[in-house]
């Protein structure tokens, strides 16, 4: 038995946390088996409980872009740390971080720092709500925005109908003001506004989808998202949590050249500490409290800690002219080699990317939405999985994820990789 002390840590913390574990992917649920323990992290490696080192393609699921405990980001935390770890109130490296995001992301004049992707979303929202005066919000099936009741919606019966819970405990109350779309499909957004006239506050939407795996916008949709907002005086509200300072320094709006009325931030943004953050213009920002009526708040929002983990990191990226492009050459190469492997072994498969975010689905055809991405044959990727993980290499446990590429890995971890995808036996089930 290869994961013999994470199946013993496991079945110890199944008696103290629902499931095993502090979030349900964690699980394994999707592909079945025992999740791996985590005992250290170090650039392009983890090491597990069982002294087992993975190249690791979730890195934290987004935010160790630089690969695992940077030094100067350690050192950076460490130095701050001796300081105190949360002062409970304003201090000057938060305008710090706040003057130089600002000065270096397209299109934002005001950013408030939370502490999570799903309280940006949240907060984001009714900010859209309180500046607008509506109540509706349009999201896309397959996207994840956090899960705030607002977001826990699935479709309901016909395409212009208001959405239904996703979950027990969200209201029906709450549901109705949810409207479902499908990604990628402009005309059941135009629909949606023809149906709900002056209701709608906000769009808001993946730029390039993670949370289905990696769907990418095709035939200019974001594009048409944002004259669709306009025409109908509805906010455009970019959930930036996985692209920002991904795909580009600006995100998504820099490398779309599409402006946002409001984004979220998340994962990068915080260097691996829990930090999210939302932005807009001041028209919008004034309307939050104390200086407006929208109100939000968070007890260690800003915390020194994870500001100067998330400013190290950022001012990294930022001082490293290749980054970008070192980043998406690595995630160009695995997509490229994979392919070929893939082909030469005859599996049907395609791979979406943009940037470092990438995702291999066993499917025939095109995935530019959910109902593609749930089309794919997701015991064939749960087997693949298995197999890699047999041999070092960590991938999101499911189908339906996004790998994230870190700056760490190299010519080395991507000839392991390559390797374990050449052993890759499609009729071998682990
Ligand atoms: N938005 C997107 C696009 C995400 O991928 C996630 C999390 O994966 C969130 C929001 C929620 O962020 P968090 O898990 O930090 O609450």
């Amino acid at each position: 038995m290869i994961y013999q002390r994470s199946s013993a840590l496991f079945e110890e913390a199944y008696q103290y946390i629902p499931g095993g574990v502090n979030s349900p992917v964690r699980a394994f649920k999707s592909v079945g088996g025992v999740p791996i323990f985590m005992k250290s992290a170090k650039g392009a490696y983890l090491t597990d409980a069982d002294e087992r080192t993975y190249v690791d393609y979730i890195n934290s699921w987004g935010p160790a872009i630089l690969g695992h405990t940077h030094p100067e980001v350690l050192e950076a935390v460490k130095l701050q740390a001796e300081k105190g770890f949360s002062f409970g109130a304003p201090t000057e490296l938060e305008t710090e971080i706040a003057k130089f995001i600002i000065e270096n992301v397209p299109n934002i004049d005001q950013i408030r720092m939370v502490s999570s992707g799903t309280e940006a979303c949240m907060s984001a929202i009714r900010l859209a709500r309180g500046y607008t005066g509506r109540e509706k919000i349009i999201k896309f099936e397959g996207c994840y925005h956090g899960h705030s009741d607002s977001f826990l919606i699935k479709a309901g019966s016909g395409a212009a109908t208001f959405g239904n819970p996703n979950s027990p405990g969200v209201t029906s109350g709450t549901a109705k003001d949810t409207l479902l779309a499908k990604y990628n499909d402009i005309e059941q957004v135009e629909d949606l506004f023809r149906h709900n006239q002056g209701e709608i506050a906000a769009i808001i939407v993946e730029p390039v989808a993670g949370n289905m795996g990696c769907v990418l916008p095709e035939n200019s949709f974001i594009q048409n998202l944002r004259k669709v907002c306009d025409e109908n005086g509805a906010l455009l509200i970019f959930d930036e949590v996985m692209t920002g300072f991904r795909l580009a320094f600006g995100g998504a709006q820099e490398l779309y050249n599409v402006k946002a009325d409001i984004v979220c931030y998340g994962k990068v943004i915080g260097g691996g500490m829990p930090v999210g953050a939302f932005a807009a213009r001041n028209e919008i920002m004034n309307c939050l409290a104390p200086k407006g009526a929208v109100y939000q708040a968070g007890t260690l929002s800003g915390n020194p800690l994870a500001m100067r983990a998330g400013l190290t990191t950022l001012q990294l990226i930022k001082n490293n002219p290749n980054f970008y492009e070192k980043l998406n050459k690595t995630t160009e190469t695995l997509d490229f080699e994979i392919g070929k492997i893939l082909n030469e072994k005859g599996i049907a498969h395609k791979i979406n990317r943009k940037g470092s975010m990438m995702s291999v689905f066993f499917h025939t055809n095109r995935v530019s939405n959910f109902e593609e991405a749930a089309d794919s044959n997701h015991a064939l990727f749960n087997n693949f999985f298995h197999q890699l993980l047999a041999q070092g290499i960590y991938l999101p446990p499911s189908g339906y994820e996004t790998w994230f590429i870190s700056d760490a890995i190299n010519e080395t971890e991507i000839d392991k990789t390559l390797e374990a995808v050449r052993n890759f036996d499609y009729s071998d089930k682990v």
